[in-house]
């Protein structure tokens, strides 16, 4: 079986872990201020805090703009459920703005959900594609409104030659599954000294000093047990990245011209880090998308629907006080029902690539 993720650490991590567990400091320590600086130097900021987890990071980042009740926070509905669920957790307001045909946020649909109670935008950089930067940040700052980038999927890739992560607040995930993992992990960014200080407040139960509190604030902190599994990923972050680009480029060559088979776009000017291949399958293909996936199963291929629904599209955010959901967002909308993620990730043989390539195109392809 050709599976959709594979977890492939380098091998000099175990001595790394190893050190940490002989060390006898296991908790935040020094292995994480290393990490925190490989992470800002990636990003192009001074400053990187590292947490728990992706949705804290996102939760923390919001928190850290100390939101009023009724503020509201823009951002897409297409998204892992963590978007939405970091935005209620923190208080705000959530309102939607539908998706391009490259899965990031429309900035006109953003544009015209800013108003006197917005506070902050979140674009997500899906798959590993960065948003429409220059677009949000024209919104944004003349509207005084933060920027909170979701870029979980999304470490080292670039728009306009910037860094995402620089833009404003950057959220990282270093979840099993990401490109970069330390098992369960998150990262803040900024350039915003304000902000970072206040985030390390936040990360630490509000506490300056030994039991000085400054501000209310929660345990997000990671072990040095964590850091030490991500260093050398980031260390070695370009090779892993690139990896996954010429994974995609074979996959797009062995894939193009199938009827009802939309590829993923490369868009001039931002660099995707293919933290998933993503095809849409459309109305004209031979199958449907769960009847591709299906039998793609059969033939040993995993694939993985990422998202099968919309963030709130479930019973239990129905008529939540804090969603509001009104005006619709009908590309997302008919987006859950066509997007299937194929294998894209390091581990992948030349070999595994073509199986890929020709089990799709025989199934979908006019053979
Ligand atoms: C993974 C992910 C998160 C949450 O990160 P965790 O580390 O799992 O908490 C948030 N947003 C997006 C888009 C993600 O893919």
């Amino acid at each position: 079986m050709i599976n959709v993720s594979s977890v492939s650490l380098p091998p000099e991590t175990e001595e790394l872990v190893l050190e940490v567990l002989r060390s006898g400091m296991i908790a935040q320590g020094p292995r994480v201020a290393e990490l925190e600086e490989a992470f800002a130097a990636v990003c192009g900021v001074p400053h990187a805090v590292a947490v728990n987890n992706g949705t804290t990071a996102l939760v923390a980042a919001l928190q850290a703009l100390d939101l009023r009740p009724g503020d509201e926070v823009v951002t897409t509905p297409f998204s892992f459920v963590a978007t939405l669920n970091a935005i209620l957790e923190a208080g705000a307001t959530v309102r939607f703005a539908d998706v391009l045909d490259d899965f990031t946020i429309d900035p006109a649909a953003v544009g015209a959900l800013v108003g006197e109670r917005t506070r902050a935008i979140i674009p997500v950089h899906l798959y590993g594609l960065p948003a429409d930067m220059a677009a949000l940040e024209a919104l944004a700052l003349p509207a005084g409104v933060a920027l909170v980038e979701d870029a979980a999927q999304a470490v080292g890739a670039r728009f306009g030659g910037r860094p995402v992560g620089s833009f404003g607040l950057g959220c990282f995930s270093l979840y099993a599954t990401k490109n970069v993992t330390s098992g369960e992990g998150g990262m803040v960014t900024t350039a915003d000294d304000g902000l970072a200080d206040r985030l390390r407040l936040l990360r630490n139960q509000g506490m300056r000093r030994r039991y000085a509190y400054e501000i209310p604030g929660h345990n997000y902190r990671m072990t040095d047990l964590q850091a030490a599994v991500a260093l050398p990923q980031m260390a070695r972050l370009k090779e892993i990245n690139d990896r996954r680009a010429g994974n995609a480029r074979e996959l797009t060559a062995g894939l193009e011209g199938i009827a009802g088979l939309v590829l993923p776009a490369e868009v001039e000017g931002r660099s995707h880090v293919w933290h998933q291949y993503t095809v849409r399958v459309t109305p004209d293909a031979r199958l449907t998308r769960d009847e591709l996936a299906a039998r793609l199963a059969e033939a040993g291929v995993g694939t993985g629907v990422y998202y099968p629904r919309l963030m709130h599209d479930y019973p239990c955010y129905q008529g939540h006080p804090l969603i509001r959901a009104d005006g619709g967002t009908p590309r997302a909308a008919s987006l859950v029902h066509e997007v299937l993620s194929l294998p894209v990730h390091p581990a992948l043989s030349d070999a595994d690539l073509r199986r890929v390539t020709e089990a799709v195109r025989s199934l979908l392809g006019e053979d």
